[in-house]
Order: structure tokens, then C-alpha cells, then sequence
């Protein structure tokens, strides 16, 4: 018998509800994003975003997928990392749901989830990710019943770093695609600061020297291009170690970032050195949204969880690797 279940995603800018069948069939997607005048997201604006516009779009979903509440047998929700408003906004919905329907509810990580929707895309069984976007920057694989992570971002994330960078230039939020535009166009690279440390990248100081030689008149095409490439240099270079560390021959590039083209490039060379294959999420399961909880819910579920509602508040900094992957074969 098929379950269906509801995820509902909040972990910072963006609501998101999901349905989708143990199968595997993602029958709906919806979401929707808190977009500042200027500025950064605030985390009050951003779950009163979520409470508002959440039953609208659980609604839309469910008639989208052509269920009606009686036929969702399983509730997930994003229950870590990210803003505690915002996780706890869409907690109390996830709840309030599964209360009522009298059905079982799951507590999902995001970063997982990611990664997760991408494998149930790509079919594949056991890949590097990538796992990039506006609050995460992280090159993870599976080992040892967990999800490790290789290499992560000491400071700010990659899809933060362009953001800042776009807004110090004029640009709209969010950013990225604006840069990678003016990218294309650029040609003359100006050395940034290109800051590896082990297994960890840094984004704040290039940051800062781009923005200086922005105000020092460099044209913003050739120095869009020279983020991109220092950027994307250092995360191909911690990829590149991860695939060689872990002899894993899958290559998964997840997030708000992997819309990038020229990222997709970078990464399918590493890919094709090592004898990986490589794949891009496609953009509606890449970005933040309610089916890639619903689909990790399905695979929690079917391993035996089950969250008591007493036992179901958030975790704002829920580490990817501090969760027991009961689903996945421990290699
Ligand atoms: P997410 O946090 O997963 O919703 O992703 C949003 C982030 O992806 C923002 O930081 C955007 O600037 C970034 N982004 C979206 N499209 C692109 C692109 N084409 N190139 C680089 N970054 C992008
Ligand atoms: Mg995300």
C-alpha cells in the first residue's frame, strides 16, 4: 500500500509544502519565499512569512496532488538546522496536522533531506555532495551510518558571499544569478584570496577584498568572473580530495547554488578526472522546499521513527553527522 506524506519545509527564508508517495513520486511542490525590501532575512519576519502563507500552500499541495487530508498517513517536518522562529513556526503546523489527521509525525534534517531527494532524482545510491545555497556550504558523504561532513564553510556560505557581494554592487537579492550573468562576460581574473584550510573553505575575506577592488573601479564583469572562479576553484579542490578520500564514484551538486552552470562545469571535471559520475539537481528539488521532507520522512519512517509531539521540538543547530542513518546501509 502506498503512504502518502506531507513535509512542510521552514528552515529560514522559504515555506514549502510537498506530497509524495512511498514510491518515490513527488505528486506536488509548493513554495514560497520572504523576499526584504533590503537588507537581510530576519527570523520574526521570516516565520510570520511561514504561519501566514503556510496553510495556503499546504492547501495548494494537497490539491495539486489530488489528495485530500484523509489520505496524508505520514506528517515530516524540517526539524533542524536553521532559524529557531522560523523551525518552530513550521513545527507547530507540522504538529497541529498530524494531531488532527491522527497520524505519525517525523522530524527531518534539512541538510539530509537534501541530499536525500537529489539521490531519489539522480538514483544515485551513495554519492560526494555538494551541498550549497544562501546558509550552507558543506562537500558531505555517507560513512559509518552517518552523513560526514568532509568540508564545510568556516565563516559564511558561498550563496551568502554572493548575496553581500551583489548587494555592495547594486544588485537585487538573491544575487547569484545576477553574478553569474555578468560573469560570462568577464574575461580578466584579479587575484582574490582563494582560502583553503584543510578540509574547510572561507568566503569572508574574499568578500572583502572583492568588494574593495570594487570600490578601487575594477569593472564588475571581470571581477564577477574572478569570484566565481577563486569560489568555485575552492570548492572543487575539497570535492576533489572528499571523492579521492572516500573512492566514492558519485558526484551530487544540491542547493540554491548548484543553478550555476559554470559550478556545474568545474565539478563535472572533478567528476570526470576521478571516473565519477556527476549530476545537478534540477532547480525545483535544489532550493529549499517540502518535498525533499516528505521524501526523507518516507525513507525515516519505513526504518522504524516516529516522533512523540512531546518529544518533537526543534533543533536549531542540528549537525548533519549527529544523526543515525537507519535507512541507509552502514558502510
Ligand atoms: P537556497 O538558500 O538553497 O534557497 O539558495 C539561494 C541561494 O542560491 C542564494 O544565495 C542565491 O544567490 C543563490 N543562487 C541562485 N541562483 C544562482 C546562480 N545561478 N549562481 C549562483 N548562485 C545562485
Ligand atoms: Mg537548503
Amino acid at each position: 500500500m502506498s503512504l502518502v506524506c506531507l513535509g512542510l519545509e521552514g528552515t529560514a527564508h522559504s515555506f514549502g509544502a510537498g506530497v509524495v508517495s512511498s514510491e518515490g513520486k513527488v505528486l506536488s511542490n509548493n513554495w514560497d519565499m520572504v523576499s526584504p525590501q533590503e537588507g537581510g532575512i530576519h527570523p520574526r519576519e521570516a516565520s510570520r512569512h511561514h504561519s501566514d502563507k503556510g496553510p495556503d500552500l499546504i492547501v495548494k499541495s494537497l490539491t495539486e496532488a489530488g489528495v485530500s487530508f484523509h489520505d496524508i498517513g505520514l506528517v515530516a517536518f524540517s526539524r533542524g538546522p536553521g532559524l529557531g522562529p522560523c523551525l518552530r513556526a513550521t513545527a507547530t503546523m507540522a504538529r497541529s496536522l498530524a494531531l488532527k489527521l491522527g497520524v505519525p509525525l517525523v522530524g527531518v534534517n534539512h541538510c539530509v533531506a537534501h541530499i536525500e531527494i537529489g539521490c531519489l532524482e539522480s538514483r544515485f545510491k551513495d554519492p560526494v555532495t555538494v551541498y550549497v545555497s544562501g546558509g550552507n556550504t558543506q562537500v558531505i558523504a555517507f560513512a559509518g551510518s552517518r552523513f560526514r561532513t568532509f568540508g564545510e564553510t568556516l565563516d559564511i556560505a558561498i550563496g551568502n558571499m554572493l548575496d553581500v557581494f551583489g548587494r555592495t554592487v547594486g544588485m537585487h537579492f538573491p544575487a547569484g544569478p545576477g553574478i553569474e550573468r555578468e560573469a560570462g562576460k568577464g574575461a580578466n581574473y584579479h587575484t582574490l584570496p582563494y582560502s583553503v584550510k584543510g578540509m574547510d573553505v572561507s568566503y569572508s575575506g574574499m568578500l572583502t577584498a572583492a568588494r574593495k577592488l570594487h570600490s578601487e573601479g575594477v569593472g564588475l564583469t571581470d571581477l564577477c568572473f574572478s569570484i566565481q572562479e577563486t569560489a568555485f576553484g575552492m570548492l572543487a579542490e575539497v570535492t576533489e580530495r572528499a571523492v579521492a578520500h572516500t573512492k566514492k564514484t558519485e558526484i551530487l551538486l544540491t542547493g540554491g547554488v548548484a543553478r550555476n552552470k559554470r559550478l556545474g562545469e568545474i565539478l563535472s571535471g572533478v567528476a570526470n578526472r576521478h571516473g565519477a559520475t556527476f549530476h545537478t539537481v534540477s532547480p525545483p528539488l535544489a532550493g529549499d522546499q517540502g518535498a525533499m521532507i516528505a521524501w526523507t520522512g518516507i525513507l525515516q519512517y519505513n526504518a522504524g521513527d516516529r516522533l512523540q509531539i512531546a518529544d518533537s521540538h526543534v533543533w536549531p543547530r542540528w549537525r548533519t553527522d549527529e544523526q543515525d542513518i537507519t535507512w541507509r546501509l552502514s558502510s
